[in-house]
């Protein structure tokens, strides 16, 4: 297959020491070996992500939306309503896996380039909600919302807060416990940059002891306390992506290495760097609030012609967007194996193909 340099939001570039883990042969899984490397994995990500060791995590082999499906259906019961925030394909997907397992939901809507405020809260103060669902970077418009806003919003409310952080985790400041988070869904293929198949769910024990071991998970293989109970001895109920938790404990112990502040600094500076340089073009960027884990280009109709245009002429992939956007937007992605440099040329790029 040809290769294209990817500004795609997943799978991203990968780096080298991820492709080099990729291209071993694989372990058996039902060792202490193996348990040892994902008990580590698990205390790594307790530190980067700012929970505290009491705090569950379970390893799914499963896209992110499987990871999504299963936070949302171990944890809410038809009994309960939530408070899904929709602004964006991904803000749908949860009222979608709301619907599927008949749980009650209401939404606050978000119209494109509409601006989370406190406003769009006051109309639930008060009411009995269990939960509320977010993807705090909505990736089909890149726009990163105010956490601080949804957890106080919980917070007054005794509502559970259940975060999708699947774009913004180690592209923006994401410090779960401090936020007041009690669920955060990831996944392999976004920032982590390794390949597609893994997603995470991390619980507090409080969300854990008070909902998920205690609800009966209508999903077979996407049982949360059974993978909880699981990671006891660091293993999975089931066959589990063995490579890509190879790649994940690689990628864990670097960060924790060189610190995840530096990491999410990094991709700041590299969206920054295209930002301007997208400014200087003369092109145009919505004025939400903005996950660095990707840009927003706005076109006049002709999103399409300008990303086959990349991809034919210069070898490079920007992400396509869907729906209504489809023809306005394409999205230039900062996480991954990225430099200065690919900007650069992609700068160039997007100057020839305008002009
Ligand atoms: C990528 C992504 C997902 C998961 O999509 P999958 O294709 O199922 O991996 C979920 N939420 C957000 C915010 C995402 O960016």
């Amino acid at each position: 297959m040809e290769h294209s340099r990817l500004f795609t939001v997943g799978p991203v570039m990968m780096y080298p020491e991820t492709l080099g883990i990729s291209g071993e042969q694989l372990p058996y899984f039902r060792t202490d070996e193996f348990s040892q490397i994902m008990k580590e994995s698990e205390t790594l990500l307790k530190g980067i992500i700012g929970t505290s060791a009491q705090s569950k995590v379970a390893f799914l082999t499963a896209s992110g939306t499987g990871a999504m499906e299963s936070a949302v259906s171990n944890t809410f019961t038809s009994d309960d309503e939530v408070l899904v925030i929709n602004g964006g394909s991904f803000g749908k997907r949860f009222e979608e896996i709301c619907d599927v397992h008949g749980i009650g939901h209401v939404s606050i809507e978000l119209a494109f380039g509409e601006v989370l405020t406190s406003q769009h809260f006051d109309p639930f103060e008060g009411r009995d909600l269990a939960g509320v669902l977010v993807n705090v970077g909505e990736t089909s418009t890149g726009q990163l919302y105010d956490l601080g806003l949804i957890s106080e919003f919980c917070e007054r409310n005794g509502a559970f807060l259940i975060v999708d952080a699947i774009s913004s985790f180690l592209a923006d400041e994401y410090r779960m416990d401090d936020m007041g988070v009690d669920m955060t869904i990831l996944s392999s293929q976004k920032a982590l940059s390794l390949s597609p198949g893994l997603s995470i769910v991390v619980m507090n024990s409080e969300i854990f002891e008070r909902r998920v071991s205690r609800i009966r998970s209508p999903i077979y293989y996407l049982d949360l306390a059974n993978h909880v109970s699981n990671m006891e001895r660091g293993q999975t109920p089931f066959t589990p992506a063995v490579g890509i938790l190879l790649e994940l404990n690689g990628m864990l112990r670097s960060i924790a290495e060189s610190g995840v502040d530096r990491r999410i600094a990094r991709t700041r500076e590299l969206a920054d760097y295209f930002r301007n340089g997208v400014r200087e073009l003369g092109m145009e960027i919505p004025d939400y609030p903005l996950s660095n884990a990707l840009t927003p280009l706005l076109f006049d109709g002709n999103a399409k012609d300008v990303y086959n245009a990349l991809r034919d002429k210069y070898g490079i992939t920007v992400t396509p967007s869907g729906g209504h956007l489809s023809n306005r937007m394409l999205r230039v992605g900062h996480i991954g194996y990225l430099s200065e440099d690919d900007y650069d040329s992609l700068l160039a790029a997007l100057r020839e193909i305008l002009s």
